[in-house]
């Protein structure tokens, strides 16, 4: 008998988030972090992000699998929605733009079950997210861990355990359209 755990791919929107999460996951699943945001600009702060997420996999020892940076074509599927409001149309373009590739990605590796961090932030709707990842899932016969990680103070332990290790705390969600809109 073998206690091999199920295999689950983490999208990561943020470090911050995704070391919380991936620890809490730990327990229960083989976890992969998939960093996968094409949405962030400009490429500094996408760079960044992503060093910081390098730098948490590497300590937790945890695999990290990263994603094309295409921000043009993002763009592409957001147009016309510019000017929503967060949370509206466009978020919800964006959470698809994203989840449709982890799942793609979540085949790929052979995995169980696909989740995402996005519900972590007090920013996103969680049922919104939840409904998006399983109809994404469902396609590729993987089973979507419906979540919402900011309950349980799971958004103000997120936010402890990145000050403790020191990691940087993005001010904005992620997009050109978001970044008047500061945390
Ligand atoms: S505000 Fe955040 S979730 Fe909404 S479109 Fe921009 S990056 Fe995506």
């Amino acid at each position: 008998m073998t206690d091999q755990k199920p295999k689950l791919l983490l999208h990561i929107c943020c470090v911050g988030c995704g070391v919380y999460v991936s620890q809490l996951l730990k327990l229960d699943y083989d976890v992969k972090l998939f960093f996968y945001n094409p949405n962030i600009w400009p490429e500094e702060e996408y760079k960044k992000r992503l060093g910081e997420a390098e730098k948490i996999a590497k300590k937790f020892n945890l695999e990290l699998i990263k994603g094309e940076y295409d921000h043009d074509k993002w763009l592409k599927a957001v147009r016309g929605h510019e000017s929503n409001p967060e949370k509206g149309e466009r978020c919800l373009i964006c959470y698809k733009f994203r989840l449709d590739e982890a799942v793609i990605m979540a085949k790929k590796f052979s995995c169980d079950y696909l989740t995402t961090t996005l519900t972590t932030s007090p920013h996103k709707v969680a049922s919104a997210i939840n409904e998006i990842g399983e109809q994404a899932a469902a396609r590729f016969g993987i089973k979507f861990l419906s979540q919402d990680f900011k309950k349980q103070d799971g958004f103000k332990k997120s936010s402890a355990l990145s000050r403790e290790l020191g990691l940087y705390r993005q001010n904005y969600c992620g997009c050109e359209f978001s970044r008047s809109h500061k945390f």
